[in-house]
């Protein structure tokens, strides 16, 4: 979800002359359209979290249930959240109001106020904080755990925090470079500045993860049974990282993630509630999964994936306007919807082929996960305290296989996504629709763990997967070179480089 929601909000400060308010309503028109859109949809939130804290406080027995309904409608509501918003962007004036209001004179022109990009997105950052207030009361009633909920501020800021973290820095480097596009074309011409904007993207690729830190409130893992286990356990995988870190969410997040690509600033971060939920086999699985996203090289795999895209997108862009163009004649190319194929195709590229890229990635992942916790006995029938686990995951056994599963699988329950599949068509096929969206990263739980099951059967299948796996990667990295080569000598190097 985090990727889709940068490129929307991107998406969203380009910059595209935005369609015209309809009905000729002029900016004060669209901008009360808008509130009346964000309005409804609130409305909506409120009646929701109602519903579960009114049912809650009935019958407390049926939290589960709740629960699921809740948060599937939760997660509808914040898709058609970003639909709404795109819709009042592009149909309704919004960013039409935005680019003809936030205005500035420059050399006796009027042109776009530094920064004022980020005005377009708004209407969704309204939604989200909003929705955070709203929702507080629904996400209390339903966690009474006895955790120490925070307190409505405390639970909004966390997550101000989180999307503070996202967005903030790549939007002001973003949002600063088309300033200077605007208010000093010749510096922001120069090709220097063009191949220094263009790093910006490694560097923050290296840079996030020191900011994570302070900016998300992540602590070092605090000595103990925990601590010492996982740096056994990344000595035995021969795994090199800076810190292990605890991540406090008040029992909200059950997650891991690793982040870094050199070793100096590498982190393996985990939320709370993995560490207080899981047993310690299943907290091993899953930081073997992390490791695996390291020892298959995927941080770096997906920052060349992401630099390579960026300059293939722009250089289609570059060879295809004047042929589009052409055979859709100006008239089309004067309509509004237009402004929208360069965005949502780009849309379907990140969907289609980084999610394809990303779940083999996962896979792979999943796979070390398992072998972190395995055996060197392909027929092992269980573990017991002084089992012998082969140095840096050269096992695979049933038993390191099932203990990942049961990680995986927890994980996944606390996400609330075990629902069983509801009776009306519509209703299934909605609901396959958003489960799919939300899986376009990871994919579904039941397929991952069906294919991890089927290794402990057949050892073989494993060194095929892993061997696929390589030729995909390295056929996807020489296919980007090769549309890199072949459109860069076709609209020419120089002219690329101008449009980067
Ligand atoms: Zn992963
Ligand atoms: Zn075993």
């Amino acid at each position: 979800m985090p990727i889709l929601l940068v490129l929307f909000v991107t998406a969203a400060c380009l910059p595209v002359p935005w369609p015209e308010p309809p009905l000729g309503l002029g900016a004060g028109g669209a901008a009360g359209l808008t509130a009346a859109a964000v309005a409804a949809s609130l409305t909506a939130a409120t009646t929701l979290r109602t519903w579960a804290v009114r049912r809650l406080r009935r019958d407390p027995n049926s939290r589960a249930r709740v629960g699921r309904v809740y948060g599937r409608l939760r997660r509808l509501l914040s898709l058609v959240n970003l639909g709404l918003v795109g819709y009042a962007v592009v149909g309704l004036g919004w960013g039409w109001a935005v680019q003809n209001t936030l205005t500035v004179e420059h050399d006796g022109w009027e042109v776009l106020a530094p920064f004022a990009e980020l005005a377009v997105p708004l209407p969704y950052f309204v939604l989200l904080a909003a929705g955070w207030v709203v929702y507080y009361d629904a996400e209390k009633a339903l966690l009474a755990g006895g955790r120490g909920f925070p307190t409505r501020l405390g639970y909004v800021l966390g997550h101000v925090r989180f999307l503070g973290f996202l967005l903030a820095l790549p939007l002001a480097l973003y949002a600063g470079i088309q300033a200077l596009g605007r208010f000093a074309p010749e510096v922001a011409g120069a090709d220097a500045f063009r191949l220094a904007s263009l790093a910006v993207l490694p560097v923050l690729a290296m840079t996030m993860p020191l900011l994570a830190k302070p900016l998300l409130g992540l602590k070092r893992l605090p000595d103990g049974p925990t601590r010492e286990r996982l740096e056994a356990l990344a000595r035995r995988l021969r795994f090199t990282y800076t810190d292990l870190l605890l991540w406090p969410t008040h029992g909200t997040m059950a997650n891991a993630l690793i982040a870094g690509l050199l070793p100096r600033a590498r982190y393996v971060v985990f939320t709370d509630r993995i560490l207080d939920d899981f047993p310690p086999d299943e907290v091993d699985a899953i930081f073997g999964h992390e490791v695996g996203h390291q020892r298959h090289g995927h941080l770096w795999l997906y920052a060349a994936f992401f630099l390579l895209s960026v300059v293939d997108l722009t250089a289609l862009a570059v060879w295809a306007q004047p042929k589009l163009a052409g055979w859709v004649g100006r008239a089309a190319a004067a309509e509004p919807w237009w402004v929208m194929v360069p965005t949502a195709g780009l849309a379907a590229y990140l969907f289609l082929v980084f999610g394809f890229l990303s779940r083999r990635c996962e896979r792979q992942a999943d796979v070390f996960g398992c072998r972190s916790v395995s055996c060197d006995d392909p027929g092992c029938e269980g573990h017991v305290p002084d089992t012998d686990f082969p140095a840096g995951g050269a096992g695979l056994c049933p038993t390191g296989i099932r203990t990942f599963v049961r990680a995986l699988e927890r994980v996944d329950l606390l996400q609330g996504s075990d629902d069983p599949a509801p009776d009306r068509p519509a209703a299934r096929l909605l609901r396959g629709a958003v489960g799919w969206l939300r899986a376009w990263q990871h994919g579904p739980v039941k397929r991952r763990v069906g294919f991890l099951l089927t290794l402990a059967d057949d050892p073989r299948r494993e060194r095929r997967f892993q061997r696929r796996t390589v030729a995909v990667r390295a056929a996807l990295m020489a296919a980007l070179v090769a549309v890199l080569v072949v459109l860069g000598e076709a609209v020419g190097w120089r002219v690329l480089l101008s449009a980067l």
